[in-house]
C-alpha cells in the first residue's frame, strides 16, 4: 500500500476539484436508487423471490430499526425521531410478519453468511426486544457458524447491558457512529457525543469479545477545519478500531430541510478537501490500509485480505467480503437486492406496517437489472472494490468485445488519463493513487442513467468528495 505522499495528493489543485468535486453517485448500486421505478412491487418481488430459489445462492438479512431518540442534523437517513419508545412495539410485530413472510419463501438449505441490523438506531430497542427479534429471525432462517452478525450502534443509547445481550446472541460485529469529537462540531450537528463515553463502551465491546469493531467519522461538518479533524483523529485511533469509515458529509438540503441550520458553517472546496487529507494521511500514517472510497482498514483485517485477493465486493452498507449473496432487506425502507433486482419498502412506518399487516409484504419500488445494467454493474464493481477492470475478465464473463462495447466511456476516461487519474491500456483500465480519490468519478464514466439525470436539473446526488 502506498504511504500518503504516494498518494499525489500534492497535484490536487483548485481546478482538479473544481473539475471533479462534482455531483455523483457512491454506487451503493448500480443502477443508482434514483433510476429504480414506482411500478415494481410485492408481485415483482414474489416473482423474484422465486426466482432466486433456484440460483439458491446464500443469504445477506437486513434488518432495518428506523428509529432515533434525538435528530442529528447532518443525518440523511431515514429516520423516525420517536421520544416515546411504545412505537416500538408495533414495528417490531410488523418486522417479525415480514421476516416469517420472507422466511417461507427462502428454502432452509440457503445459509444466511451475513445478519446486519442498521438504522436509525438498532439499540434504541431494549435488550429484551433485541433478544426477541434475533431469536425469531435465528429460528427462521439457516445460520452458518461463522456468519457475520453485525449492528449499527449509537454510543449514546448503548449500555453495557445491550452488549451483554448482544454478544450472547452471537453478534460479533459493532459499529459505532462517532462523527467528530470537537464539542463546537457536535453541538452543530445536535450530536454531543464526549469520547470518554464512546471510548468507554469500546472498552467494554473489547471485553466481551466482540471480534470486530467499525467507527464512522465525517468529514466536512460544519466548523471542522484540518487541524480539528487531526485531533479527532488521534483521539479516534487511540481506540483503535479495525476498520474505519471515513464519510464525505453528504449536504442534500432539498431532502434533508434541517441541514441548511448550518449551511454558511460548512467547509468547502480546497478546505474539505484538506479535512479528507488529514484523515487520509493519519489513518494510513497510523499503518491503516486504504480500502477504498471511505474505508480504512488494518492489515490482517478481512476487509484488507479481501482486497488483496481481489473478493471485495460493495453492497447497499459499503464495502463487504460477503460476495454472491443474495440481499434480503426487511424493515422499513428496507432495499433488497436479489439476483437481478432491486427492491425497497415503504418509506414510512405508519404505511409500512399497514402494507405488511395487509399481504406480509410491503414493496414500494425497484428495478428489474437488464443486461447491459448487470454488465455495467460488474465493470463499477471491479473498479470501486479492486481499482482495476481486466477487460478479459468483462469479455469473458459477458461476451462482448470491451473496447467496441465500451468505445464511447473509453472516450470519456482519456481526458481522466491526461490527468493522472487513470491508465488506459490494451488489457486493462486501472485506477491510480490519485484516481481513487476520485474514484466515483471515473465510475461515473460507465454509468448510462447519469447522462439523463444531469439534463434533468434536480439536484440527486451529493459532491463526489
Ligand atoms: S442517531 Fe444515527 S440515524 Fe439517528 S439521526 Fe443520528 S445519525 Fe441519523
Amino acid at each position: 500500500m502506498k504511504p500518503a505522499d504516494q498518494f499525489e495528493i500534492a497535484q490536487i489543485t483548485d481546478a482538479t476539484l473544481e473539475k471533479y468535486n462534482r455531483p455523483g453517485p457512491r454506487y451503493t448500486s448500480y443502477p443508482t436508487a434514483p433510476v429504480w421505478k414506482d411500478d415494481f412491487g410485492p408481485d415483482d418481488l414474489e416473482s423474484f423471490y422465486a426466482r432466486a430459489e433456484t440460483a439458491a445462492s446464500p443469504l445477506s438479512l437486513y434488518m432495518h430499526i428506523p428509529f432515533c431518540e434525538s435528530l442529528c442534523l447532518f443525518c440523511a437517513c431515514n429516520v423516525s425521531i420517536q421520544k416515546d419508545k411504545k412505537v416500538a412495539i408495533p414495528y417490531l410485530d410488523a418486522l417479525k410478519r415480514e421476516i416469517e413472510h420472507v422466511s417461507q419463501r427462502v428454502s432452509k438449505n440457503r445459509p444466511v453468511i451475513q445478519f446486519h441490523w442498521g438504522g436509525g438506531t438498532p439499540t434504541y430497542l431494549t435488550p429484551a426486544q433485541m433478544e426477541d427479534l434475533f431469536g425469531h429471525a435465528r429460528q427462521r432462517f439457516s445460520f452458518t457458524p461463522d456468519a457475520e452478525i453485525g449492528i449499527e450502534i449509537d454510543p449514546r443509547v448503548t449500555n453495557r447491558a445491550h452488549l451483554e445481550t448482544l454478544r450472547r446472541l452471537g453478534f460479533n460485529r459493532l459499529s459505532m457512529g462517532i462523527q467528530d469529537f470537537q464539542p463546537k462540531v457536535q453541538e452543530t450537528i445536535h450530536r454531543v457525543q464526549p469520547y470518554e463515553l464512546t471510548r468507554d463502551l469500546i472498552i467494554a465491546a473489547r471485553d466481551l469479545g466482540f471480534e470486530s469493531l467499525n467507527v464512522d467519522l465525517i468529514y466536512g461538518l460544519p466548523y471542522q477545519t484540518a487541524a480539528s479533524f487531526k485531533d479527532t483523529i488521534d483521539k479516534t485511533l487511540t481506540l483503535a478500531p479495525d476498520r474505519v469509515a471515513m464519510f464525505s458529509y453528504a449536504h442534500v438540503p432539498w431532502l434533508k430541510k434541517q441541514q441548511g441550520s448550518f449551511a454558511e458553517h460548512l467547509p468547502e472546496g480546497m478546505e474539505k478537501f484538506r479535512i479528507f487529507r488529514a484523515g487520509l494521511e493519519r489513518f494510513l500514517g497510523a499503518g491503516y490500509l486504504y480500502i477504498g472510497m471511505d474505508h480504512f482498514a488494518r492489515p490482517g483485517d478481512e476487509l484488507a485480505v479481501a482486497q488483496t485477493n481481489r473478493t471485495l465486493h460493495r453492497n447497499f452498507q459499503g464495502y463487504t467480503t460477503k460476495a454472491g449473496a443474495d440481499l434480503y432487506g426487511m424493515g422499513v425502507s428496507a432495499i433488497s437486492s436479489i439476483g437481478a433486482a432491486y427492491a425497497q419498502n415503504r418509506r414510512e412506518v405508519p404505511a409500512y406496517q399497514e402494507a405488511i399487516g395487509t399481504r406480509g409484504i410491503a414493496t414500494m419500488r425497484g428495478y428489474r437489472l437488464s443486461a447491459d445494467d448487470l454488465l455495467r454493474r460488474a465493470v463499477i464493481g471491479r473498479l470501486l472494490c479492486h481499482t482495476v477492470i481486466p477487460k478479459h475478465e468483462i469479455q469473458r464473463e459477458f461476451s462482448i468485445n470491451f473496447d467496441e462495447y465500451f468505445a464511447p466511456e473509453l472516450q470519456r476516461l482519456e481526458q481522466a488519463r491526461d490527468e493522472g487519474l487513470v491508465i488506459l491500456d490494451s488489457k486493462e483500465i486501472r485506477v491510480t493513487s490519485l484516481g481513487r480519490i476520485f474514484i466515483r468519478n471515473v465510475a461515473m464514466a460507465f454509468d448510462r442513467y447519469l447522462h439523463e439525470q444531469q439534463m434533468d436539473h434536480r439536484p440527486l446526488f451529493s459532491k463526489t468528495l
